[in-house]
């Protein structure tokens, strides 16, 4: 036990700043930073001394060799270049990087160059249901901004741009203006000379194909894969294919899925529904009929023998419904829901009528008798569009709810407002 002990202030201390144990694993050092450096950040009121400790400590840790370094040696050994280290960072710049900058969602700091996020160009792509079934491929064909290849997007054939005169570089301008005596009034205003860049690029050196503008048009075709069994409003994801701008992260183009209506077919998730109608005969008697589906392959549908369907009744086939995305050969059921149409009135005479009874189910037994009918008053069976009925009661209760608003109201039930 005679080695050089290490002072135990040297190579504790940047585990101290952000508190954490000597063990402490990446994913703890990088919360203790977070929680720590949002706390002391100068911008919050926070001490810049204490922000740049711990910017120098997690700085350190984090990197592996450093660490160890550390560890070993302590801080002096980094100082010394052991690590690489050189001078220390930029405390902001270390904060940055952990945050990706607009931390706080301020973003007018002056502080060096951040990478904007560029926005997200959101398309809504129409598909049939067809499509929806069987998968599908579509071209489409669209322009956006890239940055322009000759200048790389510096927008100068020299590559380099003055700043600004008219903003000192800062984008923003600032007006005074006197509104009475010993009155100034401060307006500020996006530069207009270089509409807020803060740069400027002289006419001579100006990028010939972009004319100083940094991007260019493209036109591109993009092929969106609508695969089998996708959903209404599900998106297809080109992820940093939007457009391009200087300082940016390009965005995304994302395709939001628009199912048209089908004529015949209704989805629900995985399960299709369509409506048929049987006549009276087919409804008693049995049917049989051809069913297109949308991949145009013919179904037979037929009723079991000795089979009545009720109006309104549901029928389902197995597996014939949408596919299941990702899983196509995983399906849902198609659901029919059978109309019955009865035949107009007058078509059968009271012979045929006769017979009718001899085969259906028997009337109610119970005749009135001649007394009973005398007790009785006559009435008349009238035709009605019921809908029309409904809509005509509703508009009359509007009109009484209308007529009732007119009248004062009564002491004591007004309105509670100031
Ligand atoms: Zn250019
Ligand atoms: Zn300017």
């Amino acid at each position: 036990m005679f080695g050089r002990a290490p002072r135990r202030s040297d190579n504790t201390k940047y585990y101290e700043v952000l508190g954490v144990s000597k063990s402490a694993s990446q994913d703890e050092l990088k919360k203790a930073y977070r929680k720590a450096a949002i706390k002391n950040h100068p911008d919050k009121g926070g001490d810049p001394e204490k922000f740049k400790e711990l910017a120098q400590a997690y700085e350190v840790l984090s990197d592996p060799e450093k660490r160890e370094i550390y560890d070993q040696y302590g801080e002096d050994a980094l100082k010394e270049g052991m690590g690489g280290a050189g001078a220390s960072h930029n405390p902001f710049d270390i904060f940055e990087s952990f945050f990706g900058g607009g931390a706080f969602g301020g973003g007018g700091s002056s502080r060096g160059r951040r990478q904007k996020q560029g926005e997200d160009v959101v398309h809504s792509l129409k598909v049939s249901l067809e499509d929806l079934y069987n998968g599908t491929t579509k071209k489409l064909s669209l322009s956006r901004n890239i940055l322009c290849p000759k200048c790389k997007g510096k927008g100068s054939k020299s590559g380099t741009s003055g700043k600004c005169y008219g903003c000192q570089g800062t984008g923003m301008k600032i007006t005074t203006r006197q509104i009475g005596l010993g009155m100034i009034q401060q307006m500020q205003h996006v530069c207009p000379e270089c509409r807020g860049s803060g740069e400027v690029i002289s006419e001579r050196d100006k990028c010939p194909p972009c004319k100083g503008n940094k991007v260019t048009q493209e036109k591109k075709v993009v092929e969106v894969h609508v695969e089998k069994g996708m959903q209404h409003g599900q998106k297809i994801v080109f992820e940093g294919q939007a457009d391009e701008a200087p300082d940016t992260i390009t965005g995304d183009i994302v395709f939001v899925l628009q199912q048209k209506d089908h004529p015949k077919f209704k989805r629900k998730f995985d399960d299709l529904y369509i409506d048929h109608t049987l006549s009276l005969t087919e409804a008693l008697c049995g049917f049989q009929f051809a069913l297109t589906h949308l991949d145009g392959r013919q179904l037979l549908v037929k009723s079991n023998p000795g089979e009545i369907i009720k109006p309104g009744q549901y029928k389902a086939i197995n597996d014939e419904g949408m596919p299941h995305h990702q899983r196509p050969f995983i399906k849902g059921r198609l659901y029919i829901q059978f109309n019955v149409e009865f035949p107009e009135s007058g078509i059968l005479s009271p012979d045929q009528c006769r017979k009718i009874e001899t085969i259906l189910p028997a009337r109610p037994s119970k005749h009135l008798s001649e007394m009973e009918l005398d007790d009785c008053e006559e009435t008349t069976l009238h035709d009605v569009n019921m809908d029309e009925e409904i809509r005509r009661k509703q508009f009359q209760r509007q009109q009484e709810a209308y007529d009732e608003d007119d009248e004062p109201s009564l002491p004591g039930v007004q309105c509670a407002q100031q």
